[in-house]
């Protein structure tokens, strides 16, 4: 099954007195239901932007991304973003942050806290729920940053270059880590590096883009990849 289709995508971004920039053109992509899809290229490629537009955070200006054969129209609740700044809320602990959005989609707090507590385990951080993110390194933080997404259950994760900001040894054990949590829940990651490493190393399909549009310049199946239990 197709979790993703990416129907000849075009994006070009309007700045200020009509400049444009085109940063996407032609992008054709299709990401199987559970699969591990890395988007591999040097800065300013468009990752970023194709990952947004996959979350339906920008619109495309051509062509058209469907989500389980539906065309989207905008962010859904089928797919969660994961941020490489972890973007948490600095004035809630770590079970307000994963719990926050679940707030206006579950009505019971006792519900929502369970289901924030389910996945602070999973990533490990039971012992921190009542601490706050300036308490945490940037592992832990980017943990909890995981756990968010993975609150409202979504069947897409989209992580854009998460360890990105990580020191090289963190990076390692979180890889492993992620790769545990995507055969423990299943669910379809379409993950954003410029690490050929960490795209070969996590990965069962690598799409490598190129600059100025971005492009897809070649897209490859990785022969020695996880399986999935
Ligand atoms: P990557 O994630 O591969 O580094 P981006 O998607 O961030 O690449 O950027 C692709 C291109 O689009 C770059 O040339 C960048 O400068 C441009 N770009 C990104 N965001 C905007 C924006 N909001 N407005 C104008 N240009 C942008
Ligand atoms: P930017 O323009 O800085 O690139 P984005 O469009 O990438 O911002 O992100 C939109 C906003 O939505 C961000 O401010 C981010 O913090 C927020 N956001 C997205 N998902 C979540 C979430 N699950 N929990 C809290 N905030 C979120």
């Amino acid at each position: 099954m197709t979790a993703i289709e990416v129907d000849d995508v075009g994006k070009s971004y309007t700045g200020k007195g009509g400049k444009r920039t085109d940063a996407l053109s032609g992008i054709r992509l299709s990401v199987p239901s559970g699969g591990f899809v890395s988007l591999l290229g040097p800065s300013g490629c468009g990752k970023t932007t194709l990952l947004k537009c996959l979350d339906g955070l920008i619109p495309v200006t051509e062509g058209e991304i469907r989500v389980g054969g539906v065309p989207i129209t905008g962010p859904g609740r089928d797919r969660a973003f994961v941020f490489q700044d972890f973007r948490l809320l600095p004035w809630r602990t770590v079970l307000g942050n994963v719990v926050f959005p679940l707030e206006g989609v579950v009505s019971s707090r006792a519900e929502r806290e369970a289901t924030a507590r389910r996945y602070i385990e999973m990533v490990g951080l039971s012992d921190f729920e009542r601490h706050h993110p300036h308490e945490l390194s940037g592992g832990m933080q980017q943990r909890v940053g995981i756990a968010r997404a993975l609150a409202v259950d979504p069947d897409i994760l989209l992580m854009d270059e998460p360890f990105g900001a990580l020191d090289a040894q963190t990076r390692e054990l979180m890889q492993i880590e992620l790769l545990r949590i995507w055969e423990l829940t299943g669910k379809t990651v379409v993950f954003v590096t410029h690490s050929v490493d960490e795209a070969l190393f996590l990965s069962q399909r690598v799409a490598v883009l190129s600059a100025r549009p971005g492009r897809i310049a070649a897209e490859f199946e990785v022969p020695f990849a996880h399986p999935r239990q």
